[in-house]
């Protein structure tokens, strides 16, 4: 196991001020020996005027391909559950903690790794740069390293998922993640109230032993962040 990594902040241009230009910045990012094996950078996709942002794991085998965040099973079944709770799925932005593909070879399979604390921290850079182009109304954290990389290593899913946290306070370092709105006048203006809910991953979904049971609390935990947003 690598016990350090230099960190993706070197490689974020500090000119950047789109998500097209991070997300091109992130394709020769070197942060951690992750782009190594992997196949590319998968970076987040969606608007940035998305009302609900989404932060999952990691990569898996079909977006480590495609390039693209949740094109795989977990993500089919996320798109589903967005449904059923009622969001409007032309409303949310989807990224992971860390943004390469972490698995090991047995054969010619590629097995999920889960990322260790080194890879979250490292790609923590391109988290924070992402949520400074963004302005959701909800931020939904999935699963347990999406937790560890914005709320810090104390928090549990399985104890405070479906609860509607303050967006940035309940993050491990709110500071970063801070935005200090500017209004045309170029005057300072107050920051729209935001919220944070932590849920499981859907991949977790799929591997529960009753899955409808499982799919039902990612609906009924995606079902406060609608309501949240229609108040
Ligand atoms: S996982 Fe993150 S920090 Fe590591 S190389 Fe990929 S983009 Fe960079």
């Amino acid at each position: 196991m690598t016990e350090t990594a230099p960190g993706a902040q070197r490689f974020i241009p500090p000119q950047a001020d789109t998500l097209d230009d991070l997300r091109a910045a992130a394709t020769g990012c070197q942060g951690c020996e992750l782009y190594r094996a992997a196949s590319q950078t998968v970076f987040g996709r969606g608007d940035a005027t998305a009302r609900v942002v989404f932060v999952g794991e990691q990569p898996g085998d079909m977006e480590d391909q495609k390039g693209l965040p949740f094109v795989g099973p977990a993500g089919r079944l996320l798109r589903k559950a967005v449904d059923d709770a009622g969001l409007d799925p032309g409303h949310i932005y989807l990224t992971n903690a860390v943004k390469h593909f972490r698995f090991e070879l047995r054969g010619k399979r590629r097995i999920h790794q889960t990322p260790d604390r080194v890879h979250i921290t490292a790609c923590r850079p391109w988290l924070v740069a992402e949520f400074a182009q963004l302005h959701p109304e909800v931020v939904v954290v999935l699963g347990a390293t999406a937790a560890k990389a914005l709320l810090g290593p104390a928090f549990r899913v399985t104890r405070q998922r479906g609860e509607l946290l303050p967006w940035p306070a309940a993050a491990q370092h709110p500071e970063d993640f801070q935005r200090v709105p500017v209004d045309s006048t170029g005057r300072t203006a107050d920051a729209p109230p935001a919220q944070l809910l932590a849920t499981i991953h859907p991949s977790a979904v799929l591997r529960a032993d009753n899955q409808d049971i499982a799919y039902d609390g990612l609906v009924a935990d995606l079902t406060i962040v609608a309501r949240a947003l229609s108040r």
